[in-house]
Parts: structure tokens; C-alpha cells; sequence
């Protein structure tokens, strides 16, 4: 079973996918890493989806990454009187320190560090920012504004600050418990929300020591400021679109959508863009013009992974959206401005000995027009430093462990393989070959280029190339 690209599906799971056989069917339609949201649903819901993900497995003989995405601190005004109330452009209203229900003279917003850090002139949007106020006067316990966006509020609708770093850690009593029962069902991957500073990625890391890759959440004004530091220290990134188009104007957006994605790949890891690319449909069974070429442009970008997130999880048509996005995906890297694009974006090679060989891997499996390049990895870093050069063929990864294989799920162009390790170099060349073929990507007569540390299993000491013919 294999896929015929290079860029990843992330499909987030909920009421409309959470089946064993809803799961199979969007598993079969291209996904190949299934998202779980913590903002939404139970311990139980989770596990369930996380036994039937683990079962499919099995069933597919293929590895599946989990994504577990945890709700980190989402600010949120507390309850109104009336459920409601209507905010008019031009006119003052108070937000108060506390949880009593109120009105828009003391609209509830029970989270003390914003009167800390929030100064007069600085912005406060509500429901996705639909509503925006400007902030012209605080104290300990109440914030003073006026309206210069107007709208309806109700109860515990979300908040963004834009221009106020907070002091929160990006890990809420709810995110601990949820990562600790997360890590104890074996997700691959952690997604951690609203990251603003490098510390709050070590704070996560600490916690989640290695077992689970890290992805930071890019979300916030404050990361982009730091972003280098971040992505050194997380394992992936995500261009989380939906929040960060509120944070900062959202004709900023695919600029910075292209700055990250290049960062990511500069440093050799996976980067994931997200959120709102298919939208429409969650209602309908096509996408609209414009989101089709939402789409194609992360893959130009040379992303890795593209997401989907209400359109598998509570849409009307989960199973077609991955089928559609597979397509576009798909077409977009058959075009002919496709190479061109991606190549002439592609990162200088690094002086480092592992990533030097394996961008030469990449170089030599196009200048020889290799059917693919098959590296054996023990922690999958090898084959994320091949996937940098974004080749024209898939990268075989063969690893002993079934968590760096699950892993490699949302690494661009990465098709693990669990095998047991080789003992000598002869053995290493024949296992590549036969895997190739049994794998159905290469044939006799073609040519695949390896990749091994010799000696073997000494991570880290990526040293060797080798051309085999099959
Ligand atoms: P969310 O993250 O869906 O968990 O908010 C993605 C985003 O903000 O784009
Ligand atoms: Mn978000």
C-alpha cells in the first residue's frame, strides 16, 4: 500500500469521522495522520478513536501518525445575563475581573494576567475576532474600552489579544492532565497551542521527553518574533491559520504562511498548514475555486503535511474532502511549474556530514532519475534531512521502531518501513533492494539510492551512499 506524493494529509477526527470504519475509509482516501482535539471531547471518545487507529493499522500493514492537539490556554469571557448582548460601534463597555454573569457594562473575563499585562490602546477581539474592541483604560479588576468593530457576544465566546504578550504557560491544568492521559495511550505526535515564547516549548519538552514529537502551534505575533529559536527547539511546526489570522491582519498571513514553511524546511522539520483550507466543505461535496488553490499553494510552498480540520471532523462530507485534497495535492506536484517552484526554493546545503550526504542522496536520486532513495534511520532524522531537498522520489525510511515509522507519517515524501536491523553491508543492500520492490516502488532495472550510517546503529553517523541496481 503505498501513496503516489509527496505531501501529507492530517485529518482531524470528531462526530463525523470517529467510527472504525469512517476511520478506514479516510485512512483509504489519503489520510495519513489522524488529528485528535482536546479542545473537544472526552478521555473515552479519544482512547476509542486511538484503539481503532492502532487497529487499522494492523489491518492496513501500514504505520498511521496520531496527533494529539491540546486546547492550551484559550481565553474566554465568561457567561452575560442574557446569553447575549449586542456591542455598537463607537460606544464604552467594561470588562470585569470575575465569573458572575453580566452585562455589556461588566461583561466577565475571569483570567487575571490580562488586566496584568493589557495597556490602553492595545486591542481585544472576540468571537474569532468578529468584534474588536480598543482598550482605553484599566485597572486591577476592570478594563475600560470602546467598540470600533460592533457585533453580537454570547457566552464564553473566545478571545484573542493580538498585541499583549501574557504571561501564561502554554500548558493549562487541563493540557497537563490531557497530555499525561495522551502520552499514556502512545500518540506520535503533540501539538501544543498558542506557543509564544521558547521557553514554553521547553516547558512542553520537559514533559514529553522523547516520547512524542513536538509540534509548536504558530499562532501567536509573539512566536513569529522568536520563530528560529522555536523551531529549533520543537520537532514540527504548524502554520495554525485560523488563530493567527485573527492575531495579525490576514493579508499578513500567506506571507508569513511562506515564511514559515521555508524556516521549517531550512531546519529539516515538518511543517503542517492548517485550518479553513477546504472550508466550504463542510457543507458541500467540492471545494470552492479559491480554496483548491489554497491548497496547491502549500504544496508549492513545499509543506509537508496540508490539515483538515471541522471538514473531517464534523462536516457533511469527511471522506471526500481527503479524497479531494489528495487530488489537488497530487495534481499540483504532476504539474510542470511544480519542480521549478519548489526547487528553486530549496535551502543551501548544510557544512554537517549527515545533512551534507543526505542532501547529496537527494541530488544523486534526481540526476540519476532513481525510482527512490531508501535510507535506513534510527530516529528518522536521516530521512527529514533527505525530505529538505523535497526529490522527485519518495524516501523509504526502514526503522526497527514502529514509533519513529508512525512518526515519519507526516514527513513530506517519507514512506517508512519496519524492519529489523541488517548486520552487515551486503545484507543492508539486498534488504533495500527487496523492500523497494515489495513496497511497489521500484522495479528491475531501476536504480535506487542508499543511505546508511556505517557503522550501523550509531545515530547520527549518516555517512554512506550507495546506487543499486535492481
Ligand atoms: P485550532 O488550531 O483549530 O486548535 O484553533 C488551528 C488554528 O488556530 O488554525
Ligand atoms: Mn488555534
Amino acid at each position: 500500500m503505498r501513496r503516489h506524493r509527496h505531501a501529507k494529509i492530517v485529518a482531524t477526527v470528531g462526530p463525523a469521522s470517529n467510527t472504525p470504519e469512517k476511520l478506514r475509509e479516510l485512512f483509504l482516501a489519503g489520510a495519513d495522520v489522524f488529528r485528535l482535539n482536546f479542545s473537544h471531547g472526552t478521555h473515552e471518545d479519544h482512547a476509542k478513536v486511538h484503539a481503532a487507529i492502532r487497529a487499522l493499522e494492523k489491518e492496513v500493514g501500514r504505520p498511521i501518525g496520531i496527533l494529539q492537539d491540546l486546547q492550551g490556554p484559550k481565553i474566554r469571557i465568561g457567561t452575560l445575563v442574557n446569553g447575549k448582548e449586542e456591542l455598537v460601534k463607537g460606544e464604552r463597555v467594561r470588562f470585569v475581573l470575575g465569573k458572575e454573569p453580566g452585562t455589556k457594562q461588566n461583561i466577565p473575563l475571569p483570567h487575571p494576567e490580562i488586566f496584568a499585562a493589557i495597556m490602553p490602546g492595545q486591542d481585544l477581539l472576540i468571537d474569532d475576532g468578529r468584534v474588536r474592541v480598543t482598550v482605553r483604560g484599566v485597572t486591577d479588576n476592570a478594563i475600560d474600552a470602546e467598540v470600533m468593530v460592533d457585533g453580537v457576544i454570547s457566552n464564553r465566546k473566545g478571545v484573542n489579544l493580538p498585541g499583549t504578550a501574557l504571561d501564561l504557560s502554554p500548558l493549562t491544568e487541563k493540557d497537563r492532565a490531557d497530555l499525561a492521559f495522551g502520552l499514556s495511550l502512545g500518540v506520535d505526535w503533540v501539538a501544543l497551542s498558542f506557543v509564544q515564547r521558547p521557553s514554553d516549548v521547553m516547558e512542553a519538552k520537559g514533559l514529553i521527553g522523547d516520547r512524542a514529537g513536538l509540534v509548536a502551534k504558530i499562532e501567536k505575533p509573539q512566536a513569529l518574533e522568536k520563530i528560529d529559536d522555536i523551531i529549533r527547539l520543537s520537532d514540527a511546526i504548524m502554520v495554525a491559520r485560523g488563530d493567527l489570522g485573527v492575531e495579525i491582519p490576514p493579508e499578513q498571513v500567506p506571507g508569513r504562511q511562506k515564511e514559515l514553511v521555508r524556516a521549517a524546511r531550512l531546519a529539516a522539520k515538518p511543517v503542517i498548514v492548517a485550518t479553513q483550507m477546504l472550508d466550504s466543505m463542510v457543507a458541500a461535496p467540492t471545494p470552492t475555486r479559491a480554496e483548491a488553490s489554497d491548497v496547491a499553494t502549500a504544496v508549492y510552498d513545499g509543506a509537508d503535511a496540508v490539515m483538515l480540520s471541522a471538514e473531517s471532523a464534523s462536516g457533511q462530507y469527511p471522506v471526500e474532502s481527503v479524497e479531494m485534497m489528495s487530488r489537488i495535492i497530487t495534481s499540483t506536484e504532476r504539474h510542470s511549474a511544480y519542480r521549478p517552484i519548489v526547487t528553486a526554493l530549496e535551502p543551501e546545503l548544510d557544512s554537517t556530514p549527515s545533512h551534507a550526504v543526505a542532501g547529496a542522496a537527494a541530488d544523486l536520486a534526481d540526476t540519476i532519475k532513481a525510482a527512490a532513495i531508501f535510507a535506513f534511520t534510527a530516529s528518522g532524522n536521516t530521512v527529514a534531512r533527505i525530505a529538505r531537498n523535497r526529490p522527485d522520489v519518495a524516501v523509504l525510511a526502514a526503522t526497527p521502531n514502529a514509533d519513529v515509522a508512525r512518526r515519519l507519517a507526516l514527513v513530506w515524501g517519507a514512506h517508512a518501513i519496519q524492519t529489523g536491523d541488517v548486520g552487515n553491508y551486503e545484507e543492508m543492500v539486498t534488504r533495500a533492494k527487496e523492500l523497494a520492490v515489495t513496497s511497489d516502488f521500484a522495479q528491475s532495472g531501476q536504480r535506487i539510492v542508499i543511505v546508511a550510517g556505517i557503522p550501523f546503529g550509531q545515530s547520527g553517523s549518516t555517512n554512506n551512499l550507495r546506487i543499486a541496481k535492481i
